[in-house]
């Protein structure tokens, strides 16, 4: 390994990590929830790739096939514009009927980030085709994650996103995350009240008639493991219906099973005019996003005048992964099975809940949070990034650190025992970290 992690060093550039790191893993193969670096070591993968995904594990022959069979068939044409391919149609029809109700017309993207970009687009061209063309402002969230493109990385509200690269995109308003545990941002009220006032504040600062859209994730994922109290979504839906704005669910995480269904959004009334989507859709065998759109906003998309889109839109081969990816969730019935292992995972924690370091400890689906504080009192944050190099070092458990918060959310088809190696492997690290 350390030849691979030498010409690592030299010619990778691994962005937000300092250049000289020794202790990266070159990961080289993986069956199932293992995976194995280029030395040899085995690692339990309770991340899903180290990026929420692999919904139905490592090293699955029948997506390999499917790749293979539609790389002879037909590795590439473009379904964008004048043609289309097969696959692109049968995925996009699939996708249709798992969709909520309404949102069956499906634009196809490489990524989250492109998708997030697609989405804000049709946003202002749908507004801009009823005559309100002033509708450009996008609202988001502080902690929200949303990409890194120009576009996408304005929404995400992290300040590193923005670093010394702009200007960013102007018209995009940064709300208060629903984030309960974080109680001391909400001026000693309940959180929902708080931040419905907060939002009701900026429409009536920015103005209804110049806010095209808001964007967030239904649990927020790199923020944390957030998932919003139950009431937040639907008064935030009523609110931006009521001023005409429109609403984008970000599901690049949570969909596919990965917080325990489809899509998250239905589950928590968010009702969204749009879903971006990818990630799991292929459990990142191949690169691919979808955004769902409204029939009324696919058709101020697909007016004369608009040109946006990709070289890979409905890439035949990531469709047929896609296709067959989505096949193994149903038949194989990950969306319980989702559940499941988050309710091991969580079950098993129980005792670190009261260790010195341990914050606050969410859940959606099979994604847990853990937050780490130096005082459960103020909740001043312990970075968790040591947490989880130590528990990958010293018990072969890989788990990521997201701020000061230690993400697991492990490919769904972990099983039990691998769930209780990965809470043994947290827990005994947490207990020996010290505030
Ligand atoms: N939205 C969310 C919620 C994400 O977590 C991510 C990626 N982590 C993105 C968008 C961007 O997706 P991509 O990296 O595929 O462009």
């Amino acid at each position: 390994m350390a030849a691979l992690a030498d010409l690592d060093r030299r010619h990778l550039v691994h962005p937000h990590q300092r250049s000289d790191r020794t202790d990266r893993a070159v990961i080289v193969r993986g069956q199932g929830c293992a995976v194995w670096d280029a030395d040899g070591a085995e690692y339990l993968d309770a991340t899903g790739g180290a990026n929420w995904l692999c919904q139905v594990g490592h090293g699955r022959a029948e997506l390999a096939e499917a790749a293979a069979e539609q790389l002879r068939q037909l590795p590439y044409f473009t379904s964008f514009d004048v043609f289309s391919n097969d696959k692109s149609i049968r995925l996009a029809t699939r996708l249709a009927g798992l969709a909520p109700a309404g949102l069956g017309q499906v634009f196809f993207t490489c990524g989250g980030s492109e998708g997030v970009d697609t989405a804000i687009k049709a946003a202002r061209l749908y507004h801009h085709r009823r005559g309100e063309s002033e509708r450009t402002w996008i609202l988001a969230r502080r902690f929200g994650y949303h990409g890194a493109t120009y576009g996408s990385g304005t929404a995400t509200g992290f300040d590193g996103m923005q670093h010394a690269v702009g200007p960013n995109l102007p018209h995009v308003h940064k709300l208060t995350p629903p984030f309960p545990y974080h109680s001391e941002w909400f001026e000693g009220r309940g959180c929902t009240d708080f931040l419905i006032d907060e939002l009701a504040a900026a429409i009536e600062q920015i103005g209804a008639h110049n806010i095209a859209a808001m964007i967030g994730e239904p649990v927020m994922a790199g923020g944390g493991v957030v998932p919003p109290p139950d009431d937040y979504w639907p008064r935030v839906r009523a609110l931006l219906r009521h001023n005409g704005i429109l609403l984008i669910a970000d599901e690049v995480v949570t969909a596919f099973g990965r917080t325990g269904a489809w899509f998250d959004s239905p589950g928590r009334g968010m009702d969204p005019d749009m879903i971006v989507t990818a990630k799991g859709l292929t459990s990142g065998y191949a690169p691919l996003g979808a955004v769902l759109f409204n029939e009324d906003i696919a058709a101020a998309v697909t007016d004369d005048g608009f040109f946006h889109g990709y070289t890979y839109f409905g890439h035949p081969t990531a469709c047929a992964i896609a296709l067959a990816n989505l096949d193994l969730i149903e038949n194989e019935g990950l969306l319980d099975r989702s559940r499941q292992i988050g309710a091991w995972l969580r079950e098993g924690l129980t005792a670190a809940e009261s260790l010195p370091v341990v914050g606050d400890i969410r859940m959606a689906g099979a994604t847990i949070g853990v937050e780490l504080v130096a005082d459960r009192a103020t909740r001043e944050p312990i970075m968790a990034g040591p947490a989880a190099t130590e528990i990958r070092k010293a018990h072969g458990v890989i788990v990521r650190d997201y701020g000061n918060t230690v993400v697991i959310a492990p490919p769904l088809v972990m099983d039990e025992q691998q769930a209780a190696r990965t809470v043994e492997a947290m827990t005994s690290v947490l207990t020996r970290l010290h505030p």
